[in-house]
């Protein structure tokens, strides 16, 4: 780490060019064909790949004086070497230095070894200790045959991850070559600037990656294991920073055009006033920060792309209609998305009762609509006549063209699978003028800080962290699957006292057709044992119209008991159900549940929801339950999903286009997190042209996605 910094600007590794392929130093084809299914494409590829551990081979402790239990390195002559047959088949060889003696066993060998194992060698073994019925042995153990007065190496030795087909040797010598050469080109130069290097305390990326290759025996090796050494903390930095640099440029590159400025309108015959007259409650403390927050944006000349977070039924609905209500006010029109048919017919209803009395006319795009009501309905948003239209996305990406489209909200977009939100983004419509619109975007799975920091470095957060007043927690109950008939007990107790009940079928991945069959025998079976109520199906078979009519009849209480699959996952809203079941929950997902939890719990009711598994329980299954049992609060839940799952699984669809992260991790490197972030808008702004280096190093062409 005592080299001088390198200077950033003269010594760039630039384009992509010199980041040559593996393999002009003529790599054998087939080398490189592992290496490919390694995931190493470059020359920097290779450089990076760091050791997963290492090992010590710096030192030698004698034999008679070596710890028991711990890896350690000894070196003695063979003085005997046997093949024993029992108990099985292995060669027993007995090495001794001055101040005592071992047993090496090898259950597999070689007949070569043998030979080159032939009392009278002088040998290194890297292994264990352990006390077996013939005194100290070592099983299995590295072994290397020492020629001559061969000194011992002074870097501790890495340990590569490989796989089938390439050594560690050969990979190793691979690297070795790479960083030998790197001395001379400009393969590892700085593309980060001394300035912040400097500020975080950060050592020279050449140093770094050397010194992790090949760690000097001085080091301890607890702080390379635990990637805690200045040289790791280097590159995480160096990672993470990329991260940000790549989601901040195209964040910039997005907001750098145009969009209408929709100024607030607050006169006592302001739109936004006579709706919020109108309300029968107050707006909380958090929904009028996120209210103020999204106003701005719609006041600004660029486009907004802010992502609106908020557990399940803290109030994100009335957050976009506030922000409509501003479009609207400018004379802009607003379209609300939602990923399914129910979500977005409820949305309409709620919309249009909250819209029509201001003289807000609102469209609603329906699959099941006749072609000439959709005709109809599409010319009237092409002439501006209705100012706001509700509907799923796929009805949006189809022939609709807007007069004036100011905003566009999609809810739940997490839903959303990424290439989808990708092209709802921007360029999901047509409309006649050059602006482009704001977009909001509404998610009820609450994400970790740092992983939001991270992985939507491109869009600017709002939190909703608290539930409107009034609600009293849902009760979580877990139960086999054996005590179904004191659930049916509580589900005709619950409709007796005039409370509705939602029960939740299993998710049956493998098969949409063997869920839709269990879900028709379970209503089958309830209905016929509540003959004194009505009881109902919905599940995503149904055609939007019957499911929309299915949904209107338990939001007016003529249905008591809503047999459903999980298409009712997502944002319905019936105060009144207080009661749900859902079947097999081992199978489901933490947000899943959580989701479907938050159903209920929405009226003054004390709710409860009941959780019946199958056992037995798979140990994931069985902290799954555990958690969703003793946590309402959906961030926690969030956090401990994300530390059951790692943060590839829990980012779902985001996760196939997003670059995940190789070295950092976001749980233990919070703090470098922030120092990559304000580093990413330090170098956007004053070393633009560090940025590209930059990103191609660390991303490479992984950033695609990015760039829809
Ligand atoms: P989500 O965030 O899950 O989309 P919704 O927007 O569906 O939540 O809101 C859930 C329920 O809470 C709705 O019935 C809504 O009218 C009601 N609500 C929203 N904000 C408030 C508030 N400030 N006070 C009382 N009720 C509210
Ligand atoms: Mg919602």
């Amino acid at each position: 780490m005592q080299a001088a910094q390198n200077n950033a600007q003269s010594d760039l590794p630039g384009d992509a060019g010199t980041i040559s392929p593996v393999g002009v130093s003529a790599v054998n084809p087939k080398i490189l064909e592992k290496l490919t299914r390694l995931d190493i494409h470059t020359e920097m590829d290779l450089a990076l790949h760091l050791p997963i551990r290492y090992e010590d081979e710096t030192r030698v402790c004698p034999i008679g004086h070596a710890p028991h239990g711990r890896v350690v390195q000894v070196e003695g002559v063979i003085v005997d070497n046997e093949v024993v047959l029992k108990p099985r088949r292995q060669l027993v060889c007995r090495i001794k230095d001055k101040s005592g003696s071992l047993c090496m066993r090898l259950l597999n060998f070689y007949g070569s070894q043998v030979k080159s194992y032939a009392p009278g060698k002088r040998v290194r073994l890297l292994g264990e200790i352990r006390h077996g019925f013939f005194g100290a042995e070592m099983v299995h153990p590295k072994c290397r045959v020492v020629r001559g007065n061969e000194s011992l190496p002074a870097a501790l030795t890495p340990i590569y991850t490989v796989t089938a087909g390439l050594a560690q040797k050969t990979l190793g010598k691979l690297i070795h070559q790479i960083l030998i050469s790197s001395r001379h080109n400009s393969l590892l130069a700085e593309t980060v600037p001394e300035k912040i290097t400097h500020r975080y305390q950060l050592p020279v990326l050449k140093d770094s990656i050397l010194t992790l290759h090949y760690p000097s025996s001085e080091i301890p090796i607890e702080l390379l294991q635990s990637r805690s050494h200045p040289a790791w903390q280097r590159v995480k930095f160096d990672e993470l920073l990329a991260q940000q640099l790549s989601m901040r440029l195209h964040y910039r590159q997005r907001r750098s055009r145009t969009a209408p400025q929709l100024h607030q309108k607050r006169s006592a015959q302001s739109l936004h006033n006579r709706f919020m007259q109108q309300l029968d409650f107050d707006l909380t403390i958090a929904q009028k920060k996120v209210v103020s927050e999204i106003s701005r944006d719609l006041a600004s000349k660029h486009p907004m792309q802010r992502l609106l977070q908020g557990d399940v039924g803290s109030g994100k609905t009335i957050v976009a209609a506030i922000a409509a209500l501003q479009a609207i006010e400018n004379a802009y029109q607003a379209a609300i998305m939602a990923p399914t048919e129910i979500l977005a017919e409820q949305h309409y209803r709620k919309l249009s009762s909250w819209f029509e009395p201001l003289g807000i006319q609102v469209a609603w795009l329906s699959g099941s609509q006749k072609k000439k009501d959709r005709q109809l309905i599409q010319a009237a948003i092409e002439s501006g006549e209705a100012m706001l239209s509700v509907g799923t996305h796929a009805l949006f990406q189809e022939q609709v063209c807007f007069h004036r489209l100011g905003l566009t909200v999609i809810d739940e977009q997490h839903r959303f699978g990424v290439q989808q939100r990708l092209a709802l983004r921007m360029k999901g419509m047509r409309q006649q003028s050059d602006c482009v619109p704001h977009q909001l975007m509404m998610s009820a799975t609450p994400i970790p800080r740092t992983l939001s920091m991270s992985y939507f470095a491109d869009l600017d957060v709002s939190i909703i962290d608290e539930l409107p007043p009034g609600r009293s927690p849902v009760m979580t109950k877990l139960l086999a699957d054996s005590r179904r008939e004191d659930v049916i007990a509580r589900i005709q107790q619950a409709c007796q006292r005039g409370k509705q009940v939602y029960w939740v079928c299993p998710l049956i991945e493998e098969s949409e057709a063997l869920q839709l069959q269990t879900a028709m025998s379970t209503y089958e079976y309830l209905n016929r044992t509540f003959s004194d109520f009505n009881v109902g199906l919905v599940h995503g078979r149904l055609p939007a119209q019957e499911k929309a009519a299915v949904m209107a009849e338990f939001k007016q209480g003529d249905i008591q008991l809503l047999v459903a699959t999980t298409v009712i996952e997502v944002g319905v809203d019936v105060p009144n159900a207080s009661l749900m079941v859902i079947e097999n929950a081992e199978r489901m997902g933490l947000s899943q549940l959580h989701q479907l939890r938050g159903r209920v719990g929405r009226g003054a009711d004390a709710s409860v929801c009941i959780l019946l598994f199958q056992s037995p329980l798979s140990v994931v299954a069985r902290e799954r339950l555990k958690i969703i049992f003793k946590h309402t609060d959906g961030f926690e839940i969030a956090r401990q999903d994300l530390r059951l799952r790692g943060p590839g699984e829990f980012l779902g669809a985001r996760q196939s286009g997003i670059p995940m992260l190789r070295f950092a991790d976001l749980e233990l490197d919070g703090a470098l997190l922030t120092a990559a972030q304000s580093a990413a808008d330090e170098m956007l702004d004053n070393y633009p042209e560090l940025v590209q280096p930059h990103i191609q190093r660390w991303l490479g062409n992984k950033t695609e996605y990015l760039r829809v």
